[in-house]
């Protein structure tokens, strides 16, 4: 019996924690004792029988919930090494996030995920080019992820690099790709990298344009859209708060 098991099952009978407290418990009447749920919900990644009962709309839920946890300082106490061992024979991940690179915005700790929860996809300023796109159709239509999550952040450096237009090596071209967002951004006031406020308009519409590039440019994710199998979602997460705010 793992140390951590008494503790995660204490928690685990008064609070819905990660995404598979909310299938732990649910099924606890039919299949599973009051252990068996403890377990569950921490120490086991999602299996494919419940992976394929969550809807896209769950899915953004079970996210949404982990984030408020996150914010009030009450993550799931992970059985990292349990959840490592159990994943290993397979993974059934329910989303892909595709965001920035930035050190203090690692989606999985923020929205308190486990490992095999979701596939992360990190280029700076999140902009999908055909490996980034190639990527997400490998979790949707192969691996069955059901949610691809946009996530741009506030205080970007990379947003602040295409406003100021930086020249560095292969950054250059990066850049080159966040500019529509620079372009496309209705701001009444001072369009520099210095106000954050700019900056935090540039980031939302880079995350709005990414969400579009993807639908117009990947065939197999647009028809996974459009069949409602795969739902495409922005957010933007605030250093400053913790917030992870969905919207689109
Ligand atoms: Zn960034």
């Amino acid at each position: 019996m793992h140390k951590h098991a008494s503790s995660t099952l204490r928690d685990a009978r008064t609070t819905r924690r990660g995404f598979l407290a909310i299938i732990g418990i649910a099924s606890a009447s039919t299949t599973l004792d009051g252990s068996s749920v403890g377990r569950l919900a921490y120490a086991a990644p999602l299996s494919k029988d419940q992976r394929d009962k969550l809807t896209p709309d769950d899915i953004i839920a079970l996210m949404k919930q982990g984030n408020e946890r996150f914010r009030l300082g009450q993550e799931s106490p992970h059985d990292y090494l349990a959840q490592q061992k159990v994943s290993a024979k397979g993974q059934y991940p329910a989303a892909v996030v595709l965001s920035c690179i930035d050190s203090r915005a690692p989606a999985e700790t923020i929205m308190d995920l486990g490992i095999g929860d979701c596939f992360n996809a990190r280029v700076a300023g999140n902009i999908a080019n055909d490996d980034i796109l190639g990527s997400l159709e490998f979790a949707c239509k192969v691996a069955g992820a059901k949610v691809v999550l946009v996530m741009g952040h506030t205080a970007c450096g990379a947003i602040k690099g295409a406003i100021d237009k930086v020249k560095l090596g292969k950054l250059t071209g990066l850049l080159a790709k966040i500019r529509p967002a620079v372009e496309a951004t209705r701001y009444q006031g001072e369009r520099s990298a210095k106000n954050y406020d700019f900056v935090d308009a540039v980031a939302r519409k880079n995350v709005e344009l990414t969400m579009a590039d993807i639908r117009r440019r990947s065939a197999v994710l647009a028809e996974l859209v459009s069949s409602g199998a795969v739902k495409i979602v922005g957010a933007m997460y605030n250093l400053e708060t913790g917030l992870v705010e969905f919207f689109g």
